[in-house]
């Protein structure tokens, strides 16, 4: 497969070492900081999917500017999913392919389906404090993480008692119909998600943590090899439906 890296810094070089290791071509690598720094269909030269991983300002024109260009599409970058809608239309008229996940981990899939199981659980032990936390390198700039997002989205269908989740804790102490969301930016890390059930005799934590940029490399490259040829906008849960059939 001919793949074109929209982004070019750690992800994009992550996702460029697993994709040649597999047998693909790199045939253009689009960032700012090159010589090519703009999608068109010649600087796409002949792409089949491109891989965009670049920051959360720039990902809905890209998008938009990749399905004009009739390329599809993998998303890894975070932080610009309100406005899914618009990105998604520009697909949809296209007729080209795109799949977004704000975490490509396999590993972070499986968690994430641990965690409804716990909440899914947890629901009827009311004296438990539902919460999340999350930790990055210092470097990320959208929080909280869209993997913290998507756990928190999880937790609130899944729990009655919560309504809705929250990034900020509100003077006067946290609301207990709201689920809160603690974020930290520190160091180099790859990034950890925990789900804490803060019990009056006991806390139970769900915890997941990456090790290296690589394992969400290899599932953008996996994914890229998923929605080559298919029209329609896609996450990977689309992707995962045979992998986790429950
Ligand atoms: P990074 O800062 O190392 O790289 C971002 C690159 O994008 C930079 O090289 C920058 O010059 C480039 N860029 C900026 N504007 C651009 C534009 N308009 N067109 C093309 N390139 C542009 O960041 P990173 O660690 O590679 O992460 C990138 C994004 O991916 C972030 O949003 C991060 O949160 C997200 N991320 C997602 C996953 C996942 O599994 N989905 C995993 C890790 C990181």
């Amino acid at each position: 497969m001919k793949l074109a890296l929209v982004g070019y810094g750690k992800m994009g070089r992550a996702v460029e070492t697993v994709a040649l290791e597999k047998g693909h071509e790199v045939v253009a690598r689009i960032d700012p900081t090159l010589d090519t720094h703009d999608i068109s269909a010649e600087t796409l030269a002949g792409a089949d999917v491109a891989i965009e991983f670049t920051v959360p300002d720039a990902a809905v024109d890209n998008i938009k500017a990749l399905a004009t260009a009739g390329v599809d599409t993998v998303v890894g970058t975070t932080g610009w999913h309100d406005r899914l809608d618009e990105a998604a239309a520009a697909v949809n008229g296209a007729g080209t392919g795109m799949l977004h996940a704000a975490n490509f981990s396999l590993g972070v899939n499986l968690f994430l389906r641990l965690a409804r199981m716990a909440a899914k659980m947890a629901d009827a032990l009311s004296e438990y404090d539902v919460h999340i936390r999350e930790a990055h390198h210092r470097h990320k700039v959208d929080h909280p993480s869209g993997t913290a997002i998507t756990l928190a989205d999880i937790l609130v269908e899944e729990l009655a008692r919560k309504e809705s989740w929250s990034a900020t804790l509100p003077e006067g102490g946290p609301h207990p119909q709201v689920l809160y969301i603690a974020s930290e930016r520190v160091g180099e890390t790859a990034g950890s998600h925990v789900v804490g059930l803060e019990g009056p005799d006991d806390r139970i934590e769900l915890r997941h943590e990456a090790r290296t940029r690589v394992g969400f490399a290899r599932g953008a490259v996996a994914a890229a090899e998923w929605v080559q040829g298919k029209s329609g906008v896609f996450t990977l849960d689309d992707m995962l439906a045979e992998t986790f059939t429950s």
